[in-house]
Formats: structure tokens, C-alpha cells, sequence
């Protein structure tokens, strides 16, 4: 059997290390935003090239306090995807504003800044672009838009933590970024956790207002806010996996141009495309097929797990109908024909070998 992601082989790989931070937390006896936590913002957010971060609860919670930081409100528009995990729709309507879903560039999956200019309205108020499978967008295209139009751009980097445009992080392009570290994430937690980072000092401040209640000092709301914390076991955890993170992403690399050399030429397989100036991070390794239900069938048959992200569209999901705006030919057209091939850094390359062996037959 081979699975699509294997967080406990990460676990395994980092034991002994992992171990001792967590049991640090547990004797010095500080469980939710202490010292671990402090720590992690700055590292991670160094490691993004941002000045500041801010731990939440979950990558949903980051874009949701990112869009409610920048003022985002009811009434107001956001430009998004519809080729994504609900999550980042979803923390657009827990903001109270409006998605208009747009299409995404048929090659790297990503929004297509021509069809973020044709959904401006004089209500839109922010775009968030979203690095799908590990690959950055267009950002170039998109902050340019953005600044015509005086809108604020977020990030959704919780697929593509060390992914570079142009020789620079995601995570420091945008206004504001967010990362999620669901355990099968490229830095994954052993449960739930967030983060937003910024290098503007104002958001950062309002950002880290908003997931406690508000509060400045202790007790006392100076704004609306609520509760998305991030907690001391995770944060010690997530401290010891990011120096091991862009070595993992490496590895990651490594594969995907192995399976690149494997299954090039192969009938009917369309493998990744890397955009020139991209560093992608292979949190998904996504072939296409016009008979992808069959050869997901084949797969499963010989004991390999492969999954599809995403099945439905967000904006042919029963919740979100509607919020398509304009054709959404490339994104539909991708839901019916993506696979994800099993990927993590500690995937053996004998078992990359079978997978392509494995497509190569049913080709
Ligand atoms: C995982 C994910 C999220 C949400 O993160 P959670 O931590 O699960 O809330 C948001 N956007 C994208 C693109 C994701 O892959």
C-alpha cells in the first residue's frame, strides 16, 4: 500500500527532537500563546521574509482575521478562486464580505489575473490569491492590479510554505499571507493551527488584537475580536520541523522530477507545470487525464493512494452556488481531469518507481 501523504513519517524522521520540545512545554507548564509561540512568529515569519507574525487556530481562522484586519466587511467583494479548498471561501463569508469566484490559468492552476481585472467592481475591496498545490501565482500581475484599483491582497500560502515568485517567498508579496499547518501540510502540526504574516506593522497589530478578544491588555477589549490562539505544544513542534522545512522541500522536489522523468511522454498524462520564474514546493503532485476516474480506479486497485483536490468546484458545492463569476471553463475542466500522485519528503523513490510504473500500464 501507498498512501498520497504520510505526516507520521515526518513524526518518525524528527523523533527525538520533537519529543524533547514537546515535553519541554509540558514541564515549563505555559500551554497557549507563551514563549514557543513568540518564537515561531518570528522564526516563521523570518522564514517568509515578512516582518511579523501573528499564531492563530487554523489556516481557515488566518484568512478569515487577515480579511477582518484589513477592514474587509459586509457589503464588500473579495476575488478569489473557485479551484481551492472551500477553506479560503469559507473565511470570506466568516468575514461577512461576498466571494466572486473567478477562473484559473489552465497550466499552473492559479487565479488568472486577466479575470481578477474583468470582476473589479466598485465594491471590491480585496483579492486573495492562492498558491494551489505549492506553485505562487501571478503575483506580479495581481499587485499590479491591485494597486490600479486600491485593493488589498492576501496571500492563501497554507499549500506552499517556501514557495519563491521571482526569487521571493510567498508570504511576502501581499499585504498580508496565510499559512495553515494541518498535519499534511509542507509544515504540518500534530493537530490544528495558523498563522498570518505581514511586514505591515499596523495590520500586524490589529491582526493580533483580533484573535484575543480584542484585548490589548489583559481583560479589556479595545476592539471586536474573538478567540483563534495558537498553542504551545504546536508551536514548539512547528519550531523544530521548520528548520528541517526547506530541506523537506528539496526532497519534495526532488521527486516530482523524478516522477517527471518517469512518466514524461506517457499517452494521455499531462504532468505539472512550473512556471519559469516559480519555485514550486510540491505540496501536491497533480497529472491530469481525461480518463481520470478509470485510472484512479487502476491505482487503487494496485494499492495506491491517490486523491483529488478538487473534486467539485467551490462554486458548484450546494453552500456556494452562485458565487461563480463569468466562465469558469478551465476550472471546471480541471476538477473532472486532476489526480494527486502520493507525495511527502519521505516518500521511498522504489515506490515513485511503482506509481509510474503503475500509470504507465493503464496508459
Ligand atoms: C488547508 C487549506 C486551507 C485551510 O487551512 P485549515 O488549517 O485546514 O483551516 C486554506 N486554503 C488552502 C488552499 C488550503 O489548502
Amino acid at each position: 500500500m501507498i498512501i498520497c501523504a504520510n505526516p507520521k513519517a515526518q513524526y518518525l524522521s524528527h523523533r527525538e527532537e520533537i519529543d524533547a520540545a514537546i515535553h519541554t512545554v509540558l514541564d515549563k507548564g505555559r500551554y497557549v500563546l507563551g514563549d514557543e509561540v513568540r518564537l515561531f512568529e518570528d522564526e516563521f515569519a523570518a522564514f517568509c521574509g515578512a516582518s511579523h507574525g501573528i499564531g492563530v487556530g487554523s489556516g481557515t481562522e488566518a484568512i478569515h482575521l487577515a480579511l477582518a484586519a484589513c477592514g474587509i466587511a459586509p457589503g464588500d467583494e473579495v476575488i478569489t478562486v473557485s479551484h481551492t479548498a472551500v477553506a479560503t471561501v469559507a473565511a470570506v463569508e466568516l468575514a461577512g464580505a461576498t466571494p466572486v469566484l473567478v477562473d484559473i490559468e489552465p497550466d499552473h492552476y492559479t487565479i488568472d489575473p486577466n479575470r481578477v481585472e474583468a470582476a473589479v467592481t466598485p465594491k471590491t475591496r480585496a483579492i486573495v490569491a492562492v498558491h494551489i498545490y505549492g506553485q505562487p501565482a501571478d503575483m506580479p500581475a495581481i499587485l499590479a492590479i491591485a494597486r490600479r484599483h486600491g485593493l488589498k491582497v492576501i496571500e492563501d500560502c497554507a499549500q506552499a510554505h517556501g514557495a519563491e515568485f521571482a526569487g521571493q517567498r510567498v508570504g511576502s508579496m501581499g499585504d498580508m499571507a496565510c499559512f495553515s499547518f494541518y498535519p499534511t501540510k509542507n509544515l504540518g502540526a500534530i493537530g490544528d493551527g495558523g498563522m498570518v504574516v505581514t511586514s505591515d506593522p499596523a495590520l500586524a497589530e490589529k491582526a493580533k488584537l483580533l484573535r484575543e478578544y480584542g484585548w490589548a491588555a489583559r481583560y479589556v477589549s479595545y476592539i471586536k475580536g474573538w478567540n483563534s490562539r495558537l498553542d504551545e505544544l504546536q508551536a514548539a513542534l512547528l519550531r523544530v520541523k521548520l528548520r528541517h522545512l526547506a530541506a523537506d522541500n528539496d526532497k519534495r522536489r526532488r521527486l516530482a522530477a523524478l516522477y517527471g522523468e518517469l512518466l514524461a511522454g506517457t499517452p494521455g498524462i499531462t504532468l505539472p507545470v512550473e512556471r519559469p520564474q516559480g519555485r514550486h514546493v510540491y505540496h501536491l503532485f497533480v497529472i491530469r487525464s481525461d480518463r481520470r476516474d478509470l485510472l484512479k480506479g487502476h491505482l487503487d486497485a494496485a494499492g495506491i493512494g491517490c486523491l483529488v483536490h478538487y473534486p467539485v468546484p467551490v462554486h458548484r458545492q450546494p453552500a456556494y452556488e452562485g458565487t461563480g463569476f463569468g466562465s469558469l471553463e478551465h476550472t471546471e475542466r480541471a476538477a473532472a481531469e486532476i489526480l494527486s500522485l502520493p507525495m511527502y519528503p519521505e516518500l521511498p523513490e522504489a515506490d515513485v518507481q511503482a506509481v509510474a510504473t503503475a500509470i504507465r500500464e493503464f496508459a
